[in-house]
């Protein structure tokens, strides 16, 4: 017997290193007439690395007990930017201390007990502006902190705060290359749904852009928490567009959730964004999205 024509399809896409999770999905694919991509893991390699490690003045840290501090609180988290952090500690031939009490929050950073002190670390726009989060008025050492994430932010690093006790007590300066295809996905994707893609991001509005440029990217909305992105990806769809998102991340979930069709990355996926998603990417490769996209056109015109 032959087999119908969008389950071959599927196995085509199986065959390129695309796990399309139903027939509904394959045809779906083809629909897509808007795409949001992330940043962090998705347009990058998401094996970011730790190039720069600031201690605070004020802090009496040294740039090694500050990464160690950093890294026993960033252990649990499946984040790219922590898996940097602990990696960095490792080949530093540092000690991991033991945590507790850890809590993540997808979109802003983690936090544990380790030693006598609560160690905190993540985005700094919402710890150093949430007073919730840090609890820090307007301090000397906020404004040292703020001052060095400018600095690390201008060379289109990422920067992720550390705060001891609420304290800012350093910076570390993180980058992550881009994906060798990611210039020409882009392109594939705007030619195919003819419609340029966005960037949705968690990161900050100068790392973004950077990161942006190299892609081909002219949309950038930064700085978005989890419901962010799906709010902007439901934005679309309410425009009567039908959204292709791909992402990687605990952050990405609702927004894979929110679109027509979620594609996760799935060799540094978390769990909950491949769960979510509609389709999985197996081989590492971005440039296999349009790839799909287009076996799901050429299918299309096979059914019809
Ligand atoms: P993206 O949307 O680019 O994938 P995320 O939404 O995952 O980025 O994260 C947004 C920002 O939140 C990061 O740039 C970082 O500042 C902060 N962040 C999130 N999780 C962590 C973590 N585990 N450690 C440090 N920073 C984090
Ligand atoms: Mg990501």
């Amino acid at each position: 017997a032959t087999m119908p024509p969008l389950l071959s399809a599927m196995a085509n896409a199986g065959r390129h290193g695309v796990l399309v999770k139903s027939a509904v999905v394959m045809e779906r694919l083809g629909q897509a007439d808007a795409v949001a991509l992330d940043k962090t893991g998705t347009l990058t390699e998401g094996t970011p690395r730790v190039t720069r490690v600031l201690p605070l003045a004020g802090s009496g840290l040294t740039a090694d007990a500050l990464l160690t501090l950093a890294a026993a609180a960033e252990h649990p988290s499946e984040h790219p930017l922590a898996r940097a952090v602990v990696n960095a500690a490792q080949e530093g031939g540092l000690p991991l201390l033991p945590a507790t009490g850890f809590t993540s929050a997808p979109g802003t950073g983690v936090a544990a007990t380790v030693g006598d002190h609560r160690i905190a670390a993540g985005s700094p726009a919402r710890l150093l502006r949430d007073p919730a989060a840090s609890d820090a008025p307007e301090t000397a050492e906020a404004a040292e902190a703020a001052a060095a994430v400018a600095g690390l932010e201008e060379t289109g690093c990422t920067a992720v705060l550390v705060l001891r006790d609420g304290v800012p007590a350093g910076v570390l300066g993180i980058t992550d290359r881009i994906r060798r295809d990611a210039a020409a996905t882009v392109a594939s994707l705007a030619r195919l749904t003819g419609g340029s893609p966005v960037l949705l991001t968690g990161d900050h509005p100068r790392a973004a852009a950077r990161l942006a440029a190299e892609a081909g990217i002219t949309e950038v909305r930064a700085g978005l928490l989890p419901q962010d992105k799906a709010a902007a990806v439901r934005e679309q769809e309410q425009a009567g567009r039908r959204v292709l998102v791909v992402g990687d991340g605990v952050n990405d979930a609702p927004a894979l959730a929110a679109a027509h069709i979620g594609i996760a990355m799935g060799r540094a996926g978390s769990d909950l964004a491949l769960e979510t998603a509609d389709a999985v990417i197996i081989r590492d490769e971005l440039a296999t999205v349009p790839a799909v996209v287009a076996l799901s056109r050429a299918t299309r015109r096979l059914v019809v």
